[in-house]
């Protein structure tokens, strides 16, 4: 007799392991299907972010940040080190260590509230049924009221350098060097290809970016993008825009190294690595998912197509996560998940995609939610600008990191806050108080007139708020009304 359940997730990443805990926390019974097994060829739950995405690369993030403090930022407090030296394979066993610690809470969170977490691939093989082929080959089917899909994304990769996980290596790779490259170059100067090529330019590699794109970070507000690009290249990155990459060739000596050919301005150019990193996109994973009888629609990019409430084409599956549009960051998929789960338990609840954070963990960090001015003077929407420099905040100065600034935008009409922009020190963090600001719908007036703790990088919101509307104190005010 087949399982049944009240809901099958396929997928355990943040998008599928939250939607199972919810279920299963409404009352449902409900399983996980994951097929991920781990560099010791055990089952792990957490998928791409827990893995190979959001976590290691934020563990080697703040080493290699912590290495770049203890050598360059010490010396200004009094603090006298005499020598600073990195163990890479000292850096990335802490990082799997830490890994190894979330993927085995997500294993706790399941058995505390109840859920079966699977072994094995899943299919969906009618929309009430799901094969499940455990890594021994044996199979078994499982019945479900609902089927949530959360399979997730994987690297893209591009003909002209094929991925050797050696000296081509995708994000997965990038994770895992024993040493530091001395010649590192990185395709795509998009988020990831920014936090791993920080990571191993703090570490010492001298690191070439090549972006086939004109403008850096065309997504970001471009008064931060253009601090972005001037501070990335101050410490080391060398962005190269304007330049796509058509070819490579692998040395056949016994260090192997790579050389690159790409097309800029100039012309055909070629340049050589030691590693390079391909990190150019990700792509909807649907691979052995669907069986073709279910009829589960896809868009013309391979996402699963679904609405709003993340139904896809067949009554009672849905889809959430990376394999559906939108953008593809972990805290995006988990909130789909969490709308899912209480959908099926007749509830309302609906994802606000208008505010979605977006953050780059380069350092400084850069994060932005909701609209910028671009995008506002394409629309024909009137608004106020404020902005405050960190230079001008005394607790930056007073942590010696008091690179960037906040902007805030607020529609000229009403002062409804429509967008806020940061790059500096812990931006994703103080990003989030205008997130949940303007969850609320505040207006840059309810900013100006919150007590924000003194001193607190936080009361550069406050300031920029202010200053939206002409009254920041901390600094000279130039009121902007676009
Ligand atoms: P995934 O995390 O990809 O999980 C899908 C899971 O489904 C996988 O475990 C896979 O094995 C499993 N699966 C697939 N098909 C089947 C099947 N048929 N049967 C069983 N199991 C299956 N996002 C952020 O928000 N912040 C960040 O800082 C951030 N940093 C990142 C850094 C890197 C280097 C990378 C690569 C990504 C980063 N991301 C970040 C993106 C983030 O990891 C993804 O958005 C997120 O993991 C998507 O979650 P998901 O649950 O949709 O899919
Ligand atoms: P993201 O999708 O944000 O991770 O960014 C990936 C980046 O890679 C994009 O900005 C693309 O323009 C860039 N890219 C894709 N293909 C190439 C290529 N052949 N050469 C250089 N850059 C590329």
């Amino acid at each position: 007799m087949a399982k049944q359940y009240d809901v099958v997730v396929i997928g355990s990443g943040p998008a599928g392991y939250v939607a199972a805990i919810r279920c299963a926390q409404l009352g449902l019974s409900t399983a996980c299907i994951e097929k991920w097994l781990n560099k010791e060829a055990k089952t792990v739950f957490g998928g791409t972010c827990l893995n190979v995405g959001c976590i290691p690369s934020k563990a080697l993030l703040d080493s290699s940040h912590k290495y770049v403090e203890a050598q360059q930022h010490m010396a200004v407090h009094g603090i006298k080190i005499d020598k600073v030296a990195m163990d890479v394979p000292t850096m990335i066993a802490r990082k799997d260590k830490v890994v190894n610690q979330l993927t085995v809470g997500v294993k706790g969170l399941f058995t505390a509230n109840q859920v079966d977490g699977i072994a094995g691939q899943g299919k969906l093989i009618a929309k009430d049924k799901v094969l499940v082929t455990a890594h021994d080959g044996s199979q078994e089917e499982i019945t479900a009221k609902y089927v949530i899909l959360a399979s997730g994304s994987v690297p893209v990769d591009i003909p002209p350098t094929p991925i050797d996980q050696e000296t081509v290596v995708d994000s997965t790779g990038a994770l895992e060097f024993q040493e530091v490259p001395k010649r590192l170059g990185v395709i795509g100067a998009g988020v990831i290809g920014l936090e791993l090529g920080s990571v191993w330019a703090r570490l010492g590699a001298e690191v070439t970016v090549l972006e086939a794109l004109g403008d850096f970070l065309p997504a970001v507000d471009r008064q931060i993008a253009k601090e972005a690009l001037k501070i990335l290249s101050r410490q080391g990155l060398h962005i190269k825009l304007g330049a796509r990459v058509t070819g490579s060739k692998l040395s056949k000596a016994a260090k192997k190294s790579i050389t690159v050919e790409y097309t800029d301005a100039e012309g055909d150019q070629k340049v050589q690595f030691d590693k390079l990193i391909v990190a150019v996109g990700r792509r909807p994973y649907t691979e052995a998912l669907l069986d073709d009888s279910v009829g589960i629609e896809k868009d013309e990019r391979g996402f699963i197509r679904v609405n709003d409430q993340c139904a896809t084409n067949i009554p009672n599956v849905y889809a959430v996560g990376d394999v559906v549009r939108g953008p593809m960051l972990a805290h995006k998929g988990m909130e789909e998940g969490v709308m899912v789960a209480e959908r099926l338990a007749d509830k309302k609840t609906q994802v606000n995609y208008d505010l979605v954070p977006s953050v780059i963990y380069t350092h400084p960090e850069i994060a932005w939610v909701g609209k910028n001015e671009e995008e506002l003077q394409a629309a024909g929407t009137e608004y106020n600008v404020g902005t405050f420099p960190f230079a001008a905040s005394g607790r930056a100065l007073a942590a010696n990191d008091a690179e960037g600034m906040v902007k805030l935008i607020a529609d000229a009409k009403t002062d409804r806050i429509l967008g806020c922009h940061i790059i500096g020190a812990s931006a994703a963090d103080l990003l989030q108080e205008m997130v949940i600001a303007m969850e609320f719908s505040a207006s840059a007036e309810d900013i100006g007139l919150t007590m924000f703790s003194h001193p607190a990088l936080s009361e550069a919101l406050h300031e920029a708020a202010l200053a939206a509307n002409g009254h920041a104190i901390h600094i000279g005010n130039r009121k902007r009304r676009k």
